[in-house]
């Protein structure tokens, strides 16, 4: 925090917060968390639930659905034997935008791979791209010594909207003629986690620094600590692993990012998909390479975003960061990082420790799900996170951290949710390229900017993101019936 904001939340809190009524705007609002006090319960996430290696494209839609498949199939198996061996049929029900963007974001094949015991980290692109290549594609589930025939038939894309406490919903059953022998019903939370009717929290440590808001962290930084230091200390708490055994799967994290980009920058051809969308990342870069230097730099920017977001787009290994949507933004800053400012994987490493606090802050104070609040939470979280990420890399003071990533949020406020045809393509590929470009200016402007009062800081930016989620139609949270995925037609 600059000197001058810290003033400004110093002289003003105890004031604002002992005249504030309960506000009328939001009934979520809490005037408390103002204060920069540790108010609420502490944040809690590890760091490794915020970046997850998986499949695209969707992570609400593909990584938590695979999910379930598994943990149903765990569930199945144990049922009593006699119950299991009566067995005839599973059934999914699809509700919300699981149903309106479930065949274009790959929620079927999500499902079904699970089901057939493949885990998001280690399933392949290839037997994705298989799984209901054909109408009538059937293929076997097996729990214990059952067998059931598995095909489209046994997915219902359901027309009524469920209520929930969340909108991404699905119910995965399994059936013995007309009775039910078990059903549970799953709530996709946004960036691949996975709750459902009943859940409750695993247990896990307490982390060993307690602050649930950005000025709370920023405060427990004026010890001295770093923000890397804050999270990795937090991590090794939360999860009980090893120092080394978080970095080694940090830096697993890292590598995947920047595999996503090469990867997507050495495919050319059509997007699978109605449009049959030209991938543009290599012809983009090698046009960026031709470029004038500082013309050079956005333009290959660009492209990497492009190449990773492509390859989300095609159900490709990427990394939710924090959604698969937005998979091609922090890797776009990843790779340029890495292979082009040959930054030592140490410094990456600590760009995403800083990088995790913001989605943390997000998770728990609004959403990065589109189908709770937009795109605002899914590719201006990414672009705040990667803002967040680059002034670590950089050097830059904890104040100037914050005041990149909520530069970055804050110019994403109010953005829809509109994929064309439920298709993670139009408008999230190019999409992807915009949010990595405006968090490299964000860093810049935060950074030119040191030392001078910014009057808006990322708690209350983060909080404006949640009530605007909330005012948000529906039709603009992941349901593709509003805004680009209404109007677009091709070639227009
Ligand atoms: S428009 Fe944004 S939130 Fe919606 S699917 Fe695309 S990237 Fe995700």
């Amino acid at each position: 925090m600059s000197i001058t904001r810290r003033a400004f939340l110093s002289l003003s809190c105890a004031g604002m917060l002992s005249t504030l009524s309960p506000l009328k705007t939001w009934a979520g609002f809490d005037p408390l968390w103002r204060s920069g006090l540790p108010v609420g319960r502490p944040i809690d996430t590890s760091v490794l639930e915020i970046f997850k290696i998986g499949p695209g494209p969707s992570s609400s839609h593909t990584i938590a659905p695979m999910k379930a498949g598994n943990d149903f199939l765990a569930l199945a198996k144990a049922l009593p034997q006699e119950q299991l061996a009566s067995a005839d049929m599973l059934r999914v029900r699809l509700f919300n935008s699981m149903s309106s963007t479930g065949i274009g974001h790959h929620t079927d094949k999500a499902i079904l791979a699970g089901l057939l015991g493949e885990e998001p980290e280690t399933c392949s692109g290839e037997l994705l791209d298989g799984l209901f290549a054909q109408p009538n594609d059937t293929r076997t589930v097996a729990i214990g010594s059952v067998r059931l025939p598995f095909s489209r038939q046994n997915i219902v894309f359901e027309k009524e909207h469920r209520k929930a406490p969340v909108s991404d919903v699905f119910t995965i059953s399994l059936h013995a003629g007309e009775k039910t022998l078990l059903e549970r019903e799953y709530y996709s939370v946004g960036g691949g986690f996975l709750q459902w009717k009943g859940w409750t929290p695993p247990e896990r440590g307490k982390p060993r620094h307690s602050f649930d808001s950005m000025n709370g962290l920023l405060q427990l930084c004026q010890s001295g600590l770093s923000i890397p230091q804050i999270m990795l200390e937090n991590e090794m708490a939360i999860t009980g692993l090893s120092k080394a055994t978080i970095l080694k799967r940090l830096e697993d994290i890292v590598l995947a990012m920047d595999s996503s980009v090469t990867a997507g920058l050495s495919i050319e051809g059509k997007l699978e998909g109605p449009y049959k969308l030209e991938r543009r990342a290599a012809s983009m870069y090698k046009e960026a390479l031709a470029l004038p230097a500082e013309e050079r730099f956005l333009a290959s920017l660009s492209a990497f975003a492009h190449a990773a977001a492509e390859e989300n787009s095609q159900g490709h290994r990427i990394v939710t960061a924090p959604t698969a949507g937005s998979a091609g933004v922090m890797p776009a800053l990843v790779h340029m990082l890495l292979s082009e400012r040959k930054k030592a994987m140490p410094a990456l490493i600590d760009g995403l420790l800083t990088a995790s606090v913001v989605g943390m802050l997000i998770k728990r104070h609004a959403s990065v799900a589109g189908a709770d609040v937009g795109c605002q939470g899914e590719i201006g979280s990414a672009s705040a996170m990667s803002a967040a990420l680059l002034a670590q890399v950089q050097g830059e003071a904890p104040e100037i951290i914050e005041n990149a990533a909520e530069h970055a949020l804050e110019h994403h406020l109010g953005m829809t949710c509109d994929p064309v045809d439920g298709y993670v393509q139009i408008p999230c590929i190019a999409r992807c390229a915009m949010g990595a470009v405006k968090a490299w200016n964000a860093f810049l402007m935060a950074k030119t900017g040191r030392g001078t009062f910014h009057p808006v800081g990322l708690d209350v930016t983060i909080r404006t993101m949640a009530a605007t989620g909330q005012d948000m139609d529906a039709r603009y949270r992941e349901t593709a019936q509003g805004g680009l995925a209404l109007f677009y037609v091709q070639g227009c």
